[in-house]
């Protein structure tokens, strides 16, 4: 892992869940726009990888387990100083197990998606404010879903927990109103990551075929948004952007060229 000591004196933004998929290509572009990424997840390896690629600094996370997000707190607050606060938080750790329905829901799975995309984002967010706030110009980002604005059949483990994530996300748009913090909600649609292959536990052919026939979102087109966001002026606040492939209209209706 990276010594606690960033070369820069670049604002730090920590983006957890950055070992792939939206979480890496955010740090990317994140580096790109003269922040100095803090990146967190479970695979390290990837995760350094992807710190090495921006000049960023890589820290084990898991949010699911309340010790790791304490440490991870306290060594985001090792890298703070009065030239480089901590001014953005990319809550974007997270996912899917699983299309069961609700007669036949998995309990285990559910409990998975809530404690990774639900409080997963709680103990981050809460462990990260006062820094945010004691920064003088903060910006929380959560990449919740489409999923957070609408239910599918064989999706309520996922959508559940996506909607309880968004609810968790807004009501900061309320509670921080007076402080230096701005809120953006980001809803993605089918962005093509390894987000399916988590879903279906490993199994490419299905997860290749959720992309069949349509060009999704890559992972690259929403850390620009993310970017834009965080790049606006600090009286500027996006709350909730939405964005999708042009090929689909709802989580479950695609438009597939056969
Ligand atoms: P991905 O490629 O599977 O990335 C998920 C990331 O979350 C990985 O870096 C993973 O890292 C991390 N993660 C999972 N559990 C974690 C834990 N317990 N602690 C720390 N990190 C954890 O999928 P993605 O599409 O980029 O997903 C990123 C976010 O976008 C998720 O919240 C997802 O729900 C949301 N989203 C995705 C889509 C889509 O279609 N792809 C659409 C809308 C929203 P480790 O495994 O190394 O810990």
């Amino acid at each position: 892992m990276s010594a606690p000591t960033p070369a820069s004196d670049r604002p730090l933004a920590v983006v957890t869940g950055a070992s792939s998929g939206i979480g890496a290509a955010t740090a990317r572009a994140l580096a790109a726009d003269g922040w100095h990424p803090v990146l967190g997840a479970r695979r390290v390896e990837r995760l350094q990888e992807v710190a090495d690629e921006v000049g960023g600094t890589a820290l084990a996370l898991d949010v699911t387990d309340a010790d790791s997000v304490a440490a991870f707190v306290g060594s985001v607050g090792d890298l703070v100083t009065a030239d480089r606060p901590l001014r953005g938080l990319v809550n974007n750790a997270g996912g899917a197990k699983g299309t069961e329905t609700v007669l036949e829901a998995d309990e285990e799975k559910w409990r998975w998606m809530w404690e990774s995309n639900v409080l997963g984002t709680l103990r981050v967010t809460k462990g990260l404010l006062p820094l945010l706030i004691d920064s003088g110009d903060g910006h929380v980002v959560t990449i919740t879903s489409i999923a957070g604005l609408e239910v599918y059949d064989g999706g309520s483990g996922y959508t559940s927990a996506k909607h309880a994530e968004g609810a968790l996300h807004r009501t900061l748009r309320g509670e921080l109103l007076g402080q230096p913090v701005r809120v953006t909600e980001i809803a993605p649609g089918a962005v093509e990551t390894e987000f399916s292959l988590v879903r279906f536990a490993g199994d490419e052919d299905r997860a290749a075929k959720v992309y069949e026939g349509l060009e999704p979102l890559t992972a690259g087109d929403v850390a620009e948004v993310v970017a834009f966001a965080m790049s606006r002026p600090s009286h500027v606040n996006l709350d909730t952007i939405v964005l999708k492939p042009r090929a689909q209209a709802t989580g479950m209706r695609f438009h597939r060229e056969t």
